[in-house]
Parts: structure tokens; sequence; C-alpha cells
């Protein structure tokens, strides 16, 4: 906490029900991967009692019209950024350099400012929150028969970065705007529960609604370090042989092998050698990027998220002095793609039947405007330059 009380946490809980408040909105909500392996901290609740199920109900007796889990849409990430991967990587489009995935957003501005030259290598595939947002304003607007200026959409996350992300304006044919339009971390679901006066205890199991109902494990893992790595290798190796492979074939990626916040490793598929590496936390990350671009590492397709531990260790998280969670709610979230019915995001019938019904393929043209992004449409602004004392030198216009 500051001493004097001069920062203060942001709040996005009354712009939430003011839109629960307004007959014309029809509220949908997303709930991240990683925010189910943390809720319960803030309310008591243990890890059997503190299900996605019961936040969805919370989120109804609050007075969300729809509730969604964002590992559908983590899913939908992975059809496109599986195959944008082989296909840049058949077509020798990466050189040298390999494919960053791109749906950490503290990363994405870490190496926008820091690395800009390297920009081109992001996935253009947009996060799974905004690919969430981006559905609901265009096919689920259409299937509902609702106006997408009167869609509005909500996602709780266990990260703050999430709420610049959301700033993001996307533009096409069928809606203007943002993707999503508020983000709650995960303590503010908490202290929405609370101020609503729901008994913990009270809550019940409940299921997301259709269309986007079906999730897999694939999808739950990416709130861990090496999630999505391992989520997007699964779908990679079905598009290249034909067949699915063990569930845990990649699991050498998981946070537990990961030593120094980096894991690296080689995988054969098809007689291709994939090189991909999986880092953690932005010192990690400088260290690792700094040698890619100096040449002495190389590598294929490497997942970065910022925070330790991935985004079960997000800065929206319930926060416990002194002690680090991160990798105790990751192993949380691979307990549930263990006992998940579906482990590939390539096999989940919701997804299946989007593609059939409205985008045809992955990456196809209606996807690419939909589900994709220009990282080269906003910068960073320019660092000022200094005088030698320090002092920012203003330019006169
Ligand atoms: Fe947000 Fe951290 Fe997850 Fe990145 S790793 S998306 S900054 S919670």
């Amino acid at each position: 906490h500051c001493p004097v009380g001069a920062l203060k946490e942001r709040d996005d809980t009354e712009e939430f029900l003011r839109a629960i408040a307004d007959p014309k909105k029809v509220v949908v909500v997303q709930v991240a991967p990683a925010v189910r392996a943390a809720w319960g901290e803030g309310l008591g609740l243990d890890l059997s009692e503190a299900t996605v199920g019961r936040i969805f109900d919370s989120l109804r007796r609050i007075g969300a019209d729809y509730v969604f889990d964002t590992a559908f849409s983590a899913d939908l990430t992975i059809m496109e950024e599986a195959s944008e991967f082989i296909a840049r990587f058949s077509n020798g489009e990466l050189k040298d350099k390999p494919m960053f995935t791109s749906c950490c957003p503290g990363w994405v501005r870490f190496l926008k400012s820091n690395y800009p030259h390297l920009t081109g290598q992001l996935s253009s595939a947009k996060s799974p929150m905004q690919m969430f947002g981006s559905v609901m304003k265009t096919h689920f607007a259409q299937e509902i028969g609702v106006d997408p200026e009167n869609i509005y959409s909500v996602a709780i996350m266990p990260c703050v970065a999430k709420k610049g992300e959301r700033n993001m304006e996307f533009f096409n044919e069928e809606y203007a705007g943002h993707d999503t339009d508020c983000v709650l971390t995960s303590r503010e679901l908490v202290r929405m529960i609370k101020a609503f006066h729901i008994l913990p205890e009270t809550l019940e199991d409940s299921e997301p609604d259709h269309l986007f109902h079906d999730v897999t494990g694939a999808g739950i893992i990416f709130g861990a370090t090496g999630g999505v790595m391992e989520a997007a290798l699964r779908t990679a190796y079905h598009s290249l042989m034909g067949e699915n492979c063990p569930p845990d074939a990649f699991k050498v990626i998981r946070a537990e092998s990961q030593k120094t916040g980096l894991t690296e490793a080689t995988f054969n598929l098809k007689d291709i050698d994939l090189r991909i590496a999986v880092v953690n936390g932005l010192a990690n990350t400088r260290r690792l990027i700094d040698e890619i671009d100096a040449g002495t590492k190389k590598y294929d397709f490497v997942e970065v998220m910022a925070c330790p531990g991935g985004c079960v260790g997000g800065g929206g998280q319930p926060i416990h002095d002194g002690e680090e969670l991160a990798f105790a709610r990751g192993k949380n979230l691979y307990f549930l793609d263990k006992n998940s019915k579906i482990r590939y995001s390539h096999d989940n019938p919701d997804i299946k039947s989007l593609y059939e019904n409205y985008f045809g393929t992955p990456n196809s043209h209606k996807a690419h405007h939909v589900l994709h992004t220009d990282h080269f449409a906003w910068e960073m602004p320019k660092r000022p330059t200094r005088d030698r004392d320090g002092y920012i030198i203003r330019e006169r216009h």
C-alpha cells in the first residue's frame, strides 16, 4: 500500500454494475482459467469448493446475462496460433528467429518498448480475452439477435495489465470499438461477492452458457507458465501427424521442470526438429531475448509470460504478504487438465461448430479479420531524451 494513500488500486466494478443496471445492455462475462485457481483464497474456500461453476453462480446472482469460460476462447487461440505457427514456420517467414506468443499484454508491451525490431515475430493471434470479446460482438450477437453495440463484454482476469490491453480498439464491419468493455481482477470479483452479501457456502456449481459451453484441459492450462506452449504443441502434433499425441507428451515444459524460469526443449515432429523455449518473469525474459538477438540461442517458437509462474501469479490475484502461491495454483490447473473429458483444443465440439458455422477454417480470411491483430497498429510512446542531470529535454514547438 502507498503510505500516504496517493496511489490507489484501480477498481472498475462500478462500470460493470452500471452496465448490469442498463436495460439495453446484454452483459456477457468470461472467467479466465487462472482465476479459478485463486479466487477461493479471498473467501476462505478450499480448492474443492472454489470451482469455476461457483464463480458462474455468483456472477448470475449479481446480474450477468450470460457467463462463459475463457478456456473456450483459449482453445480458439490455440487453433489460430498453432496453424499460424505451422504456416510461418513452413514458408520460412520466421527466418532464424522464433515466433513469440502474444497473449500476455505485459510481455507484448515489454517487447515493443525494449526490442521494437522484434515486433514482427509476435503471433498475430489476439489473446483469449480479446478473441472472446470479438466473437461475442460478431457471431454471438447475430445468433441472439442483438445489436453488437448493446453487447457489454466483461472479463474476470488474474491480471492488471489486461485493463490496458482492453483499451486497444479493433474495428471491423460488424462493430466498432472495444472487444472487451470492462476488465475486473480476481480481487475485484471477491470484493464484489462480499459487497453483494453472497455467502460463499451458498454458491452452487453452475454451467457456462451455450453456444460456447465446452472447454478442454488444453484451454485451462493457459493460466500456468508453459500451458500455452503445451496446448499449442498438442494441436500442432495433430495437424502434422494426423493423430493425437498422448495428452502428457509435452509435460517436460511444465513449471515443475523450470529451474530458472526457463525451459528449453526440442521435439521431433514428422522429421522436423522443433526448438522451443518457455520463459516466465521479465528478468528471465530479458536474458533470453538478448541471447536470441545476439544469435547465441536459436528457437522456432517461444512462450513468454511476464509474471513468475504465469497468470496464476498475476498482479490481480489475491495477495498474501510474504507468500508466493503461483506454482501451487499452477499445479491445480494441471490437475483440472488431467481430469478433463477433452484435452485437445481441436477436439472441443463447440470450437468445431464455431468453425463449421462461422469461421470456416483456422486462419481463414474471416478468422483473420475477427481474431487477429496488427501489432504495428499501435506503437509504444517514445522514451524522453534526458540531459546529464536526468531532466527530460522538452522539444520546442
Ligand atoms: Fe497478465 Fe501476468 Fe498473465 Fe501476463 S502473465 S497476462 S501480465 S497475469
